[in-house]
């Protein structure tokens, strides 16, 4: 820091010890604030560690959260900024907000950005980036891709690596020599684009107006600001050149701009009040690429990906522990212990997206569909817009949009669900008996009855029961079930021998069972 003025212009002392001591940030005012007045201060500081050169016009972010003078590092206070940015000409910025223009001034390249909506954030990525743009006249946004012209150092050393092999007459049988990130830009694009459709018609519209993905070096992760995504650079290369670099193939490339996206309404329209209620930014966004699958990889994607969650919430990990057991949702990331292994993503992601997707199982109906969930859903970020929520306050707008079968206490409350699945770590065992009898005019007597069990006496749920008619599968109804118990033997007549009865075929409910 090299100086700061308050609105006066006088000069304040400031306390800043070394960043391995103590690196929090203090001014000493002048005099005594007072309620209510307000107060501005300018800061004057600079530094060199905030952009890493990655090597080929790649720069990687390090500090991301702390580059200015803010009052927090946790996206819980929104300011609206605006941000004049100089680079070297021929490297391209992209920032939040919206763009002011672009202009020159001595050599160097400026580009200014400035919001409206006051954001829990603001930042930028820069690069030797291509830029590839689409309007959506129907959502009324624009969507930016920006991938970087050439790759960073530490893919051309591989590349080197592979030619000197190939230079002493060794087949390696790689195609690692044509690696590129422009390639697959407009995908990047394109899965933001039916993001932004699909998320506004079931969330509702946001205010930006404009979404820029971008890459980024790093390889594992991707982050989202308003409007403005940092995409891993793995996100656009192709499985072939995944394979072959050894970062494989899992479906984290298949939803990581979904999931991306999906943080504009839930982290940033939507913030969280404590650290007890981020379940629900990480939990929802999950969630949303759910649907994302859904609508572009179809059914079968959507089951296979609530699968996927729920053998990562249910699988013990190295340090023995089922994710599941180590704590609730709410206890959130403080849970990350050399005990009990790193549950934020094996439990709090997966966990927190099924809380969601069972709701909107239960609120599915068949002739209106989501109708119901969609309502629910705009009705939160309406009633929240812009502002930061606790899990109470979802609980509260649940309450307000739940069907009568939710209603399982017969008081209007969801507390039965909310202590479950939020607030507590149990996860349920169906068992499905039945048997398929011959019945009057060709039709088939279904007699069954469901167990639970691995529940307190407590638990309950809404169980479904879906038939199979040769593929085609049709949600029968639900049981509903209360502790350690056996529902009482249930008759439906059907019009013809299913192939098979199945529980939670659409991982309706996050459980274990042999009936699915
Ligand atoms: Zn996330």
């Amino acid at each position: 820091m090299r100086k700061v003025a308050d609105g006066q212009g006088r000069e304040l002392s400031f306390i800043q010890e070394d960043r391995e001591e103590d690196a929090d940030f203090a001014v000493i005012l002048a005099e005594g604030l007072k309620k209510g007045q307000e107060y501005t201060l300018t800061f004057e500081y600079g530094g060199d560690d905030a952009v890493v050169d990655s090597g080929g016009g790649n720069y990687t972010l390090a500090a991301r959260l702390t580059w200015y003078p803010n009052p927090s590092s946790s996206f819980d206070d929104r300011a609206t900024y605006e941000l004049t940015l100089k680079t070297p000409k021929g490297l391209t910025m992209v920032a939040t907000g919206q763009p002011l223009g672009e202009s020159e001034e001595g050599g160097l390249a400026v580009s200014r950005w400035k919001s409206d909506v006051p954001l829990a954030v603001a930042g930028f990525n820069y690069g030797r980036f291509k830029k590839s743009v689409v309007q959506d006249d129907k959502i009324k946004y624009t969507i930016e891709s920006y991938a970087n012209r050439e790759i960073p150092d530490f893919l051309k050393g591989i590349q080197r690596e592979v030619e000197v092999l190939e230079s002493q007459g060794v087949r390696t049988a790689t195609t690692l020599g044509s690696i590129n990130t422009v390639g697959l830009m407009d995908k990047a694009r394109g899965e933001a684009q039916i993001s932004m459709q699909l998320y506004t018609s079931l969330f509702g519209p946001l205010p930006y107006g404009r979404i820029s993905m971008t890459q980024q070096p790093a390889i594992s992760f991707g982050q989202a600001w308003p409007m403005l995504v940092y995409m891993p650079l793995s996100a656009y290369l192709d499985g072939t050149i995944r394979h072959q670099l050894g970062i494989g193939n899992s479906d984290f490339f298949k939803y990581v701009a979904a999931h991306e996206v999906a943080h504009q309404w839930w982290g940033h329209i939507i913030g969280w009040k404590s650290y007890r209620d981020q379940w629900m930014s990480e939990g929802f966004s999950e969630f949303s690429a759910s649907v994302f699958a859904q609508v572009v990889y179809k059914n079968e994607k959507f089951i296979e990906f609530w699968k996927d969650q729920r053998e990562r919430i249910t699988t013990k990990n190295v340090q023995g522990k089922r994710p599941s057991d180590v704590g609730s949702v709410y206890m959130g990331y403080r849970l990350n212990t050399a005990r009990t292994g790193y549950v934020t993503q094996s439990m709090i992601y997966p966990k927190g997206g099924f809380i969601l997707h069972m709701l909107r199982m239960m609120m599915w109906e068949p002739k209106t569909g989501d109708a119901r969930f969609s309502e629910m859903m705009k009705d939160f970020v309406k009633t929240y817009y812009n502002q930061n929520v606790s899990t109470q306050d979802f609980k509260r707008i649940v309450e307000k949009h739940m069907t009568n079968e939710m209603n399982l206490d017969g008081n209007g409350k969801m507390d039965w669900f909310f202590n479950q699945w939020v607030y507590d770590t149990a996860i349920p065992d169906y068992k499905l008996d039945y048997r398929l009898d011959a019945a009057e005019n060709g039709q088939v007597k279904l007699v069954g009855k469901v167990t639970q069990s691995n529940v307190d006496d407590s638990f309950k749920m809404l169980v479904p029961i879906y038939l199979d008619f040769d593929g085609r599968v049709i949600r029968l109804g639900t049981a509903g079930v209360q502790g350690n118990t056996t529902t009482p033997e249930f008759e439906v007549l059907l019009p013809r021998k299913p192939k098979r009865v199945m529980l939670c075929y659409m991982e309706d409910v996050l459980c274990t069972t042999d009936n699915r």
